[in-house]
């Protein structure tokens, strides 16, 4: 694989490679990236990754390899302290409780000392304190240049730094938020760089669409309110009508996410046009951002503060009035006069781009939905596809560098095609180097006979019926991956009637619980733990040796198509006469699969049973595809079988 990396980069073409867990193959791109020379971005999926990265990889390998490189961190800009915002929120008396107000002056104190700004290194104000939005910018919120604070910004200072050094480590989301879409002060870092690696490469399209797309959140528009307050009591003290403007529009904005009952989840076009609170919300909302950005346009000269407030205010018009009318033009697949039905039906709005200069993407095709967070609101417009979007910013720059992907989970038995069909690749390499671990001695594919079809109501119970005799034997130390939240709630109770009934006295955990960094070292230092989860716990979860010894997992993880951009998509796909059941569906759920089934086998010595309850696996024409992008595992139908592996000490 790194002679494979060292081609690429050496040609600066485009390598999707498939690295079986164990491998090394952090190592496999981080030396020749190092001998190679130049400037590398490498990107990972999460901020865990990131930091193993920066701390203990890269420093490893540029030691071992005695290169003089420099190397640099760069995290999103909610990370470092703005000093701007700080200030005028300094100001502001009215803001927050007094506990956020003692955090804030905290905060102020740990910024006059810090060298970096960055928050991580403030433990005294927790992360979850309101606090820390009123010290930190956002791309909206940041004057860039043009701020007084420009020059000792640590925000500015980060990204200084990392357009100075020769690998600069990122996650995704940065990636998108920040180097493709220029956010301020920091175009010229893709442009400057040779070399992009991408690390947990399988997560890329998802990330890309949400940063391709357009969202307008309620978030944002108190955002906006809080800061013109702020910004009206530093520079335009003189009009009371500016926080009285702000102070409606706070409100509108809250009314626009009470109209929507639910308390979280995806809601399609359709269910929120046939909400008619919801549409004269959304029209109450532009009236009141129109309002304001009359009165703020009046004291626009009066410093830069009040100047970013205006722009902001025409952008987020802008954008709110361009996603309305978009959703009401959607007429093609929500008739008008029979919004209801349409909700009834789960249809979703396909509309054309809604961003400007992005219409050379007409064809491509875009979908209108809301993400329903506790509370806020987003109204987005997604890309349906991401490949040419993602194809022009590879070649964005003027000169060509070299592509790198990779992930334990990219190909399905061996097929690239869906990944790269997504990322919309062309001419790229794609090669598979598999797992070392020595799978069928190591491991054993448990599928339990006589299961329901996963519809039926009995299945809960009888998945937790075949899970009991393993986490019997294996004396817990056991993951049980749900596929939905409904589904591990029921599995968590039924487990703990189970457990009590047989007097199996284990550490019964639930995701939720406590925060996933917080429930794994729990789960580790019981040593004899069952931990029932869902999504969070399908990737990017290490727990090697004894403490994990079975992984049950209970259906095969379809993602549900009702989700509003997936059912945009299966409906596009259907519509061009593919399927997308073998395009979309399958392809997806194989990675998710492979990603969950890879929980269990860590390293060399690693021993376990793999449980799959969905008898699908080996009843439909499709589950044999599933089992065959799994690790070569031996399959048992029998429970006295896997039983006994359990029991059995390693060899
Ligand atoms: S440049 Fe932006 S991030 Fe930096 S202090 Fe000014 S407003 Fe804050």
């Amino acid at each position: 694989m790194a002679q494979a990396v060292a081609t690429a980069l050496a040609q600066r073409s485009v390598l999707v490679a498939e690295a079986g867990t164990g491998t090394g193959k952090t190592f496999a791109y981080l030396v020749p990236a190092l001998l190679a020379g130049g400037k590398v971005i490498v990107s990972t999926g999460t901020r865990t990754l990131q930091d193993q990265l920066f701390s203990r990889d890269l420093p490893r390998v540029r030691e071992a390899l005695g290169l003089p490189v420099a190397i640099a961190l760069l995290k999103g800009r909610s990370n470092y302290v703005c000093r701007h915002h700080l200030e005028r929120n300094l100001l502001e008396a009215s803001l927050g409780s007094p506990r956020d107000a003692a955090d804030l002056r905290e905060i102020a104190r740990f910024a006059q000392r810090s060298a970096s700004g960055d928050r991580g290194e403030l433990s005294a104000v927790p992360e979850q304190s309101p606090a820390w939005s009123l010290a930190t910018s956002t791309r909206e919120s940041c004057l860039g240049s043009e701020c007084a604070h420009f020059q000792d910004c640590f925000v500015m200072q980060a990204r200084r730094e990392a357009l100075a050094a020769d690998v600069v480590v990122v996650n995704h989301h940065l990636f998108f938020a920040d180097v493709v879409l220029r956010d301020t002060g920091y175009a010229e870092l893709l442009p400057a760089c040779d070399a992009v690696i991408f690390d947990e490469a399988h997560a890329l399209p998802e990330t890309a669409s949400l940063f391709f797309g357009e969202t307008v959140s309620t978030h944002q528009l108190i955002d906006l309110a809080r800061d013109t307050r702020a910004e009206a009591l530093a520079g335009a003290r003189d009009d009371p009508s500016l926080p009285r403007a702000a102070a409606v529009l706070d409100r509108a904005a809250r009314d626009l996410r009470l109209a929507l009952r639910e308390d979280t989840g995806r809601l399609t076009l359709g269910q929120l046009r046939s909400r008619a609170a919801f549409v004269s919300a959304l029209d109450a909302v532009l009236v009141e951002l129109d309002s304001l950005g009359r009165l703020l346009s009046q004291h626009a000269e009066r410093s830069e503060g009040l100047g970013r407030c205006v722009e902001r205010t025409e952008a987020l018009h802008r954008a709110l009035a361009r996603w309305r009318s978009r959703a009401l033009r959607a007429d093609a697949v929500a008739p008008p006069g029979r919004p209801e039905a349409a909700a009834a039906a789960g249809t979703v709005g396909v509309a054309d781009p809604p961003i400007a200069g992005a219409d050379d993407a007409s064809d491509a095709g875009w979908v209108l939905w809301a993400e329903v967070l506790a509370h806020s609101v987003a109204l987005q417009a997604t890309p349906l596809s991401v490949a040419h979007v993602f194809r022009e910013q590879m070649a964005a720059g003027g000169h060509p560098r070299a592509w790198v992907f990779t992930s334990a989970t990219l190909a399905i038995d061996g097929d690239f095609s869906h990944f790269v069909g997504a990322m919309g690749l062309t001419g790229a390499t794609c090669a598979t180097w598999p797992s070392p671990y020595d799978y069928p001695s190591q491991s054993l594919l448990y599928l339990p006979p006589d299961m329901p079809e996963p519809a039926s109501p009995e299945y809960a119970r009888s998945l937790v019926q075949a899970a009991l005799p393993l986490i019997e034997a294996a004396g817990g130390r056991t993951f049980v991956l749900c596929t939905s939240l409904r589904a591990m709630r029921l599995v968590h109770e039924l487990l703990d009637q189970a457990l009590r009934r047989r007097g199996l006295i284990v550490p019964l955990m639930l995701q939720g619980e406590a925060s996933r960094s917080e429930l794994l070292r729990r789960f580790r230092d019981s040593g004899n733990a069952v931990l029932v989860a869902s999504h969070s716990f399908w990737e990017g979860v290490d727990v090697r040796g004894d403490a994990l010894s079975v992984v049950v997992i209970d259906k095969l993880p379809f993602a549900p198509p009702d989700d509003p951009v997936l059912a945009a998509r299966i409906e596009q796909a259907n519509r061009s006469g593919a399927s997308a059941f073998s395009t979309i569906q399958l392809p997806e759920a194989a990675i998710t699969l492979k990603q969950g089934a890879g929980r269990l086998i860590r390293d060399e010595t690693d021993r376990g049973v793999l449980m799959i309850g969905d008898p699908r696996l080996l009843g439909r024409g499709y589950g044999r595809r599933l089992l065959k992008s799994l690790p070569p595992m031996r399959v048992t139908r029998e429970i006295a079988e896997a039983c006994t592996f359990l029991r059995r000490p390693a060899a």
